[in-house]
């Protein structure tokens, strides 16, 4: 399996790749996660060069850094991955992100969408196990994004229509979860953990 030697160093422990079209229940997956294992996993924090919105707080959701930072850190590799959105607008992971959790003592999970979750599996290589979350079906996943109730009915149709593209890359992730039942999708979630113990 391939896997970028530039980060070989980072990390021993297994690293968790959560993507899923939105309303699949990822967010509820990885919370599910942080609460049933407390001190054992923590959520890498990316960076962007947007601005934050409402109550978005700098090391929380995101790492708000200018443009110049952004640009200086891609020149000094401190990315393990990154991408330009449209000219200016930047997302990435910092190397430095995986360290500092692990220095802490805890796995890091990954909540990236999907191409950006098989970017970094690429990148990762056996260090990584990558995790899909499927919803049961498209009618299933429109009733949870009505049900979510922050999502207009335009939205929904763009995220409906997004989602069927990205079921057609499941086959790249090592696991799929389908979160048909809450109890069903979380015994799924802890066995794969319990088997890389
Ligand atoms: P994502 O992070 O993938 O966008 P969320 O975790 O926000 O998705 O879940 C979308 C909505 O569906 C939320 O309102 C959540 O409470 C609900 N939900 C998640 N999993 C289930 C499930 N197994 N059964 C019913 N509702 C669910």
């Amino acid at each position: 399996m391939y896997s970028n030697p530039n980060i070989q160093h980072l990390t021993s422990n297994m690293i968790y790749i959560f993507c899923a079209p939105s309303g699949s229940g990822k967010s509820t997956m990885v919370k599910h996660l942080l609460h049933t294992y407390p001190n054992q996993f923590e959520l890498s924090v990316s960076c962007t060069t947007r601005p934050p919105r409402g109550q978005e707080v700098h090391g929380k959701e995101y790492y708000f850094i200018s443009v110049d930072e952004f640009q200086e850190r891609i020149k000094n590799n401190e990315f393990i991955e990154y991408e330009q959105v449209y000219e200016g607008l930047y997302y990435g992971t910092l190397k430095e992100e995986i360290t500092r959790i692990e220095k802490a003592g805890k796995q890091v999970l990954f909540d990236v969408d999907v191409k950006g979750g098989i970017n970094l599996k690429r990148l990762l290589g056996e260090r990584a196990t990558s995790i899909f979350i499927c919803p049961p079906s498209i009618d299933e996943l429109r009733r949870r994004l009505i049900g979510r109730g922050d999502t207009s009915p335009e939205m929904i149709e763009k995220r409906i229509a997004k989602a069927a593209i990205e079921m057609e890359d499941m086959q790249h992730f090592d696991c799929i979860v389908t979160n048909d039942t809450l109890a069903h999708a979380f015994e799924q979630l802890d066995a794969i953990v319990k088997s890389n113990i």
